[in-house]
């Protein structure tokens, strides 16, 4: 039987070089890109998820990937291939993704290159009742939301999931005393919140991705199960923003007299506090930089954090400071709208 060549290299876009890592990382990224549930409706997305995860299938199985391999580089995807004697037939482990597109035989499953090449060990159309591969476990996306002192220094936390997990009545097999499990209905696996101790290493940022491997849900019959992917997000914090990548800053309220005559104050830094000198003649919305006080960096250093400068006068004046104002504004020579731009 011809059918069409498949490169799976040029599928993942990896190199015939590609480490296991590199094979894996480029699937994850592929894969959720094309996931369908995020591509609801979308075919040709759906078309080139199956093709990706044909692809992860062979080149992550070292034996799969060694046979494939065996066929040379002589083959250009889409011409016509005509597997080698003895290719084919052998009955493989592979997921079912019946399940994942929520259909049953027909269109799922793999190509007629890989079932030409390394056998169907799904029947199309068959029943698939009493076969013995095992699915892997599907993996969890979940968001955690942390303070800005916690992307900082790390935080140990505590977390708890809705997950798939081996059923605790059959093992995971599916059946118990010849029967179907009556707990998990066969399936293997049951859903259950299970809680998790996570660690989030110093220096994360927003949109910073942890991934817990084997977290993720439980395969049924003995197949791996999936990673955990935690979303990090950054609360707002009441004294500093993130700018840029490792900086904060900080708004500071200083009175006119500590701009006018400069002063030493005492400002609130992600560590405790840092004394700062304010220099005489600092105006409003200057932005001065306290060096290596921002947030800690994932390989080590800090950024930087930044104090501006806000000038707040006193809402209400006691005699005596009506009194000096009074005085400062006879005797200053000082007119701010010198400052206006000429027209
Ligand atoms: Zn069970």
């Amino acid at each position: 039987m011809a059918v069409k060549f498949k490169d799976y290299y040029e599928v993942l876009g990896v190199p015939r070089t590609a480490s296991d890592s590199d094979i894996r990382s480029e699937y994850r990224k592929l894969a959720r890109k094309h996931h369908p549930d995020v591509n609801p409706g979308d075919k040709s997305a759906e078309d080139r998820f199956k093709d990706i995860n044909e692809a992860y299938d062979v080149l992550s199985d070292p034996e799969k990937r060694k046979r494939y391999d065996q066929l040379g580089q002589n083959w250009k995807a889409g011409s016509d291939f005509t597997p080698p004697p003895g290719a084919g037939g052998t009955r493989v482990e592979f997921g079912d993704f019946g399940d994942i597109f929520g259909s049953d035989g027909g269109s799922g499953g793999f190509s007629d290159f890989f079932e030409s090449m390394f056998g169907a060990s799904r029947g199309r159309g068959g029943s698939r009742s009493g076969s013995n591969f095992g699915m892997q476990g599907r993996d969890i996306e979940a968001e955690i939301t942390i303070s800005l002192e916690e992307a900082h220094r790390g935080v140990t936390r505590t977390i708890s999931l809705e997950a798939s997990q081996p059923c605790p009545d059959c093992g995971g097999t599916g059946s118990k005393d010849g029967k179907v499990c009556p707990t998990c209905r066969g399936a293997g696996v049951v859903r259950r919140t299970k809680t998790l101790e996570v660690t989030i290493p110093a220096g994360v940022r927003e949109g910073s991705v942890i991934r817990l491997a084997g977290q993720g849900n439980a395969g049924t019959r003995g197949a791996p199960p999936g990673d955990l992917f935690l979303h990090v997000r950054i609360a707002p914090h009441p004294l500093f923003q993130i700018v840029g990548e490792d900086d904060i800053e900080i708004e500071f309220p200083v009175a006119p007299w500590e701009a006018a005559l400069g002063a030493k104050v005492i400002v609130p830094t992600l560590d405790g506090t840092v004394e700062m000198n304010i220099r005489a003649g600092t105006q409003g919305g200057q932005r001065l930089r306290l060096r290596g006080q921002g947030l800690a960096r994932r390989g080590g250093g800090r950024g930087d954090q930044y104090v501006k400068i806000k000038l707040v006068i006193p809402p209400k004046l006691t005699p005596t400071e009506r009194d000096l104002f009074q005085k400062l504004a006879a005797e200053s020579l000082f007119n701010p709208r010198d400052l206006l731009p000429r027209r």
